[in-house]
């Protein structure tokens, strides 16, 4: 909720940044000694040093971890033991909400009142949720022969490679933290370079809480030094990826490799969101749609990006989401009231900005927005934008822009709108409206995605499974099927005489 009596400003000027990693428990800086500058996106402006991780750190780390692990201190603790402290971080992590959504807020852009109201509650939730879970959660035995018993226990994997992205970094930092250090494993976090702060804090409200030095560490570098290390490790067990299809595919290739570590992707998504001409509400699918795709500046890998439309409704849904577009207008993130902030970085912003141009290029009509916003204040922000008239081979329609873009296209019947749908390398959501129960369900079954919404597309929960199938990953964060990530199954036959 706004907290309008807090000056975030005045909070932004007082940060002090600690940019030091955490590894083993302790704060330390780069073996190399080495930083690189973490600006905000609000105004362009430093906010302070981050260690740079290279080879030698992660190497420091990954010891650390796995001496942890080895040595039992946390995988041998009774699952009730790991559940209390686990608990306790998720109520440090709420006691420390106003700085970790600072933190997020001036790191990546987004508007303070969402960083508060979603971001940092949905990290504890997701760190209680798995705390809980894991004294629940029963190994089986086999229905074998009385000779013998087979035990099938889940063990945890050893040492996890957490790699994630900027966007949502502590929601997705919590989504691999979650079940890795419930399940007993210890983890090293590589966050991204444009977005280490929150990862950091992290780390110490874990030592705080009671997790053992070494379960938890974060190493903050770039991709293709600390994240690269980290994932050609020939001593680390798994790699939890969340990021760019690209950086997935070099994933597997680090695997493949160094020593065949399990790979779990979480990558890019270009969301169709389907609106058939019989559904009523067309206000409430172009509000839904406009909310799904300009919520944290576009920048979700999930967003409806795609929105295809049935040619009969498609001027009247066209003007209902121009409509909508206002009340995104991009402002300053530390404002109360403020929806859309600002993205990532100057790239991200040359990025989109670059996308609407070929949009236009291309033949699109761009309907609203369209232009960089707040240039004077030194900060990155773009105007909501959407784009009518949009074809299946242009490149706003085929790529993931990962900035505030929406294209509509035109169907003009259900068997059309189901292929153009699947036709992309991506599949990680998709909407279905209609008022038709016999077409909701045909539908959704038809669409390729890991996530079919049915007349909304705001439902979200722990409990849910969360990934992507075709380019957009495998794996799923998020509800019990996580701890099929970092847990092994193991046999165990027992003789009976
Ligand atoms: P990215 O792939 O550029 O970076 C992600 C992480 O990988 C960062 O920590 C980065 O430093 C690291 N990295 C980059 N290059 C690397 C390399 N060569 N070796 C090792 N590590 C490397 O992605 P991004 O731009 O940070 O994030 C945006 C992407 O994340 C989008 O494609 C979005 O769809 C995706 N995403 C997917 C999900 C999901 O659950 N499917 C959730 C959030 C974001």
């Amino acid at each position: 909720m706004p907290q309008p009596s807090i000056d975030w400003h005045a909070r932004a000027r007082a940060l002090v940044i600690d940019g030091r990693m955490v590894i083993d428990g302790e704060r330390r800086p780069s073996a190399s000694g080495e930083t690189f500058t973490c600006r905000s996106p609000i105004n362009g402006q430093p906010i302070g040093e981050v260690a740079r991780g290279r080879q030698a750190d992660v190497d420091a780390a990954v010891a650390a971890s796995r001496r942890a692990f080895d040595d039992g201190r946390w995988a041998h603790s009774a699952p009730a033991v790991r559940k209390k402290i686990l608990q306790r971080f998720a109520e440090l992590i709420l006691g420390a909400k106003d700085e970790l959504a600072l933190l997020e807020t001036v790191d990546m852009g987004k508007p303070i009142q969402y960083s508060l109201s979603v971001d940092v509650p949905a990290t504890a939730r997701c760190i209680a949720w798995y705390a809980e879970a894991v004294d629940k959660v029963y190994d089986e035995i086999a229905p074998t022969a009385r000779s013998a018993l087979a035990l099938i226990t889940r063990e945890p994997m050893g040492v996890i490679g957490a790699i994630v992205p900027w966007i949502y970094p502590m929601i997705m930092a919590a989504w691999k933290l979650g079940p890795a250090l419930a399940a007993g494993n210890s983890v090293v976090l590589k966050p991204s370079e444009k977005s280490p702060l929150t990862a950091l804090r992290l780390a110490e409200l874990a030592v705080a809480a009671g997790i053992p030095p070494g379960v938890f560490n974060v190493v903050p570098g770039y991709g293709a030094e600390a994240g690269e290390a980290l994932a050609l490790h020939m001593d680390v067990d798994a790699i939890g990826f969340t990021g760019s299809t690209r950086t997935g595919r070099r994933m597997l290739e680090y695997a493949g490799r160094s020593n065949l570590k399990r790979v779990y992707n979480e990558l890019g998504g270009k969301s169709a969101f389907v609106v058939f001409d019989d559904f009523a509400d067309l206000g409430r699918a172009a509000a839904t749609a406009a909310g799904g795709l300009f919520f944290n500046q576009g920048e979700s890998c999930n967003a409806p990006s795609r929105v295809l439309v049935h040619e009969r409704v498609a001027d009247e849904f066209i003007a209902r989401v121009a409509a909508e577009v206002p009340h995104y207008a991009p402002a300053d993130p530390l404002l109360a009231g403020t929806v859309m902030g600002a993205v990532v970085d100057d790239t991200q912003l040359r990025a989109v900005l670059g996308y609407i141009d070929s949009g236009r290029a291309e033949g699109a009509h761009c309907v609203s927005g369209g232009q960089q916003a707040l240039a004077e204040t030194g900060g990155f922000y773009v105007q909501p934008t959407v784009f009518d008239g949009a074809t299946p081979a242009m490149k706003i329609v085929r790529e993931e822009i990962f900035g505030p873009v929406m294209s509509v296209l035109r169907f003009r019947d259900e068997a059309e709108a189901v292929a153009l749908a699947n036709d992309s390398p991506y599949g990680l959501q998709a909407a279905v409206w209609t008022d038709q129960l016999n077409r909701a369900h045909r539908v959704a079954r038809a669409l390729r995605a890991g996530t079919v919404h049915v007349n909304q597309y705001d439902e979200d929960d722990i409990t849910v499974p969360f990934g992507g199938v075709k380019q957009s990953g495998n794996g799923r964060d998020k509800s019990l099927h996580a701890f099929d990530k970092y847990t092994e199954l193991k046999t165990t036959w027992i003789r009976i005489d």
